[in-house]
């Protein structure tokens, strides 16, 4: 079934106003698509629908999966926890190495599989014993009505929230999302306008300015993270600019995942990104001050592990996914120095270690 379908049972959004030439515009992200009458936006999932936008993709989800909290990647949130993963389908932004194109580029329903309402995914988070559940695969921004029904219903629950989000996202649509948040990760794709407006389709700006709200008015726990592309992203200056950047602006305390790019979608031309470059990545980011920088997806049980910054101890030791040595206290410090390690953290680490696992919830 093709989406054109889906616009007549769309759900009713509100962040949108009428345009004097007769179109709508939706106000959800910087993109701000100009909508006629059956046209949708940027993101495929909204549009406009008997004169007012509408989201297609309410209670729909590619998939769900039961993933470790790392794999988002948080590393600092609930360590060793298990989490309940699901996307939509639909992005506002479009790079050209998406790693998920299937799901974010995805212009079918055949992909949206499971069709959950809010209390479903929230009673199946706590039937398979998750203490989160993350909005990922693809962006929330664009589905943000299901994301915070889903992320109500869940925290009535005891469930967290997690979203995985590229941050390019208009004030307004910021402000109804975010605050039912408990954790984001934030993808730093890059640090140049240029690579922003040719490789992503968007602009770096304005997810500077999210990272800025989330990390200072905030409550959500924000880590960061850039796919490291060869060539394009990964020169030593730019890293260096970035990772100061962050120093200055969001604080030392923001872990930052440097993860290797393997060659997809529109961009087959590159070699994955060598395990060399995430380690360089990773030691300008704590030469600039940066106390928590992980690489990932690569095997450097070094370089995931998590180190007190201020007297060198391995306070949680990862390989992979799976979770190792853990000299955090009780109350989230070193087990060496006492230091306090900024994160949400709890007396023990879960249990789950580097399992995923798909799960079918809701109706079919
Ligand atoms: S959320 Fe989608 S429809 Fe709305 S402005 Fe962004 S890309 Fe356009």
């Amino acid at each position: 079934m093709d989406l054109d379908a889906t616009l007549e049972t769309g759900h009713p959004t509100v962040l949108w106003h009428r345009l004097a030439d007769g179109r709508v515009q939706c106000d959800v992200c910087p993109r701000e698509c100009r909508l006629h009458e059956g046209q949708r936006g940027f993101c495929f999932v909204r549009g406009r629908w008997r004169d007012a936008v509408v989201l297609a993709t309410y209670g729909r989800s590619s998939g769900f999966c039961v993933d470790p909290i790392e794999k988002k990647p948080l590393n600092h949130f609930l360590p060793g926890t298990p989490v309940l993963s699901f996307g939509t389908a639909g992005c506002n932004l479009g790079c050209r190495f998406c790693q998920n194109w299937d799901i974010s580029r995805s212009r079918a329903v055949d992909t949206l599989a499971d069709a959950a309402s809010p209390q479903d995914v929230a009673e199946a988070a706590v039937r398979l014993g998750c203490r989160s559940v993350a909005f990922t695969y693809n962006d929330p921004v664009v589905f943000l009505e299901y994301a915070v029904d889903v992320a109500i219903a869940c925290r009535e629950r005891g469930v967290r929230a997690v979203a995985v989000t590229a941050g390019y996202v208009n004030p307004a649509a910021r402000d109804a999302l975010v605050p039912h948040m408990d954790a984001a990760n934030v993808d730093l794709k890059a640090f140049t306008e240029g690579f922003y407006r040719d490789v992503c389709l968007g602009r770096l700006g304005p997810v500077l300015d999210t990272l800025e709200h989330l990390v200072h008015e905030t409550q959500v726990w924000v880590e960061l993270t850039t796919l490291v592309i060869p060539g394009l992203n990964d020169a030593d200056d730019e890293l260096d600019a970035m990772t100061r950047w962050v120093v200055e602006h969001l604080g030392p305390d923001v872990p930052m995942h440097f993860t290797a790019f393997h060659p997809d979608w529109k961009m087959t031309d590159r070699a994955p990104t060598p395990p060399a470059s995430l380690a360089r990545a990773r030691a300008i980011a704590l030469r600039n001050g940066v106390r928590f920088a992980y690489t990932g997806n690569v095997h450097d049980v070094a370089g995931q592990s998590t180190w007190c910054h201020a007297c060198g101890t391995r306070l949680i030791e990862r390989d992979g996914y799976a979770l190792g040595a853990w000299r955090l206290t009780p109350d989230g410090r070193c087990g060496g120095c006492g230091a306090s390690i900024a994160g949400v953290f709890e007396a023990a680490p879960g249990g789950w270690g580097s399992r995923r696992l798909p799960v079918r919830i809701g109706a079919t």
